[in-house]
């Protein structure tokens, strides 16, 4: 049976690499290749995914976790009246981002699995911290790429559902007709360093180095990043998934330092397989101190099993590599799912 299905995975393999003149292509624009998107820095093929799926099988299969990230009640008091820069961890990279009166969602991917089908895939561990009718109205969800643990499409319809044309979606180059296609009304697309102002904020989408796909035969169709929120005095990064490049020195460059930096810590192992597209956290670590952010907070783990390290080890290796790099654990602190951050309204010293 196994077998079987290898030999399935490894014929859809090979005609993945098959694919005709990609719609995007661009020759004056770099990251817009013949075949698909491409990273700025490093386009190494991406290992197979065959490859780690056997070594699971046949020797390193982890054991199944016990717990994810410790959960708490969101504290309806915080969201409902935010003081200053608020941001609550609702598990994985979803963060409610509350700016000058503006309510921001990162990559709400908030339902029971992150799958193509709902009765297999990741499944969350633990509850979410809040129930959906809790949440303030939602003005503009981010989404940093098509993976299914970062655009799940059905809780984007329950968050419409709820606003209605109050909330704007704002996503990579190539996905807005299919989600628009799924009946979401409000979807504008960006290219990398496009930006739009909706109210008090501006958006910048910005490049990280990752890859796409949904299905068999759509890799690098759609484009990957992050996102530059950015209000009068303050500016907060979300890196949505993310391997270690040159990007967030350049992201610096260009934008200014950071105010709070939302980085991912999970879903590292093994490392010859998923070091392209995610980092680890000393990784993590260089990227805080690339972007000269004055606060991060981990995101991408405790919530969804993607990889081969425990679900509670991110965080003890995030001390870990703050303290090698003589970093004070406040700059990078653990919350819990449901946590809420309050920031002091700090000017950025940096910013544009
Ligand atoms: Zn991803
Ligand atoms: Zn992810």
């Amino acid at each position: 049976m196994r077998f079987r299905l290898f030999l399935l995975l490894s014929i859809m393999e090979f005609l993945v690499g098959c694919a005709g003149t990609f719609k995007y292509y661009d020759p004056n624009i770099p990251h817009r290749g013949k075949t698909g998107f491409l990273n700025n820095y490093d386009n190494t093929p991406k290992p197979s995914v065959l490859k780690w799926y056997w070594q699971r099988w046949t020797t390193t299969f982890p054991k199944e976790d016990p717990a994810g990230a410790p959960i708490i009640p969101v504290n309806l008091e915080n969201i409902r009246n935010p003081r200053g820069l608020t941001i609550t961890w609702l598990g994985h990279s979803a963060m409610l981002v509350q700016m000058q009166g503006m309510n921001v969602l990162t990559d709400p991917a908030l339902s029971e699995r992150v799958s193509p089908v709902s009765w297999a895939g990741p499944q969350r561990y633990g509850t979410l911290p809040l129930e959906l009718k809790d949440l303030p109205p939602i003005d503009v969800v981010v989404i940093s790429h098509s993976h299914y643990d970062h655009m799940d499409v059905e809780s984007l319809k329950k968050i419409q559902d709820m606003n209605g044309e109050r909330t704007r979606f704002l996503v990579p180059l190539g996905n807005k007709e299919f989600l628009q296609a799924e009946g979401l009304r409000q979807v504008e697309e960006f290219d990398w360093w496009q930006d739009a102002k909706v109210g008090e904020l501006q958006f910048v989408f910005t490049p990280a180095q990752h890859w796409t796909a949904r299905g068999l035969f759509d890799r690098n169709e759609t484009l990957w990043g992050g996102w530059m929120i950015q209000g009068s005095a303050q500016q907060v990064y979300f890196a949505g998934d993310t391997g270690y490049s040159k990007d967030f020195q350049d992201i610096y460059q260009r934008l200014g330092a950071v105010d709070v930096a939302l980085i991912p810590i999970g879903a590292y192992s093994p490392r010859w397989f998923m070091q392209l597209a995610h980092i680890d956290t000393d990784e993590a670590v260089k990227i805080h101190q690339d972007l000269h952010a004055k606060l991060s907070l981990p995101i991408h783990w405790g919530t969804f099993k993607l990889s081969d390290e425990l679900m509670t080890e991110p965080p003890e290796k995030l001390r870990e590599s703050l303290q090698k790099a003589n970093l004070p654990l406040t700059v990078f602190p653990v919350l819990k799912r449901g946590e809420t951050v309050t920031v002091d309204n700090v000017s950025r010293k940096n910013g544009k």
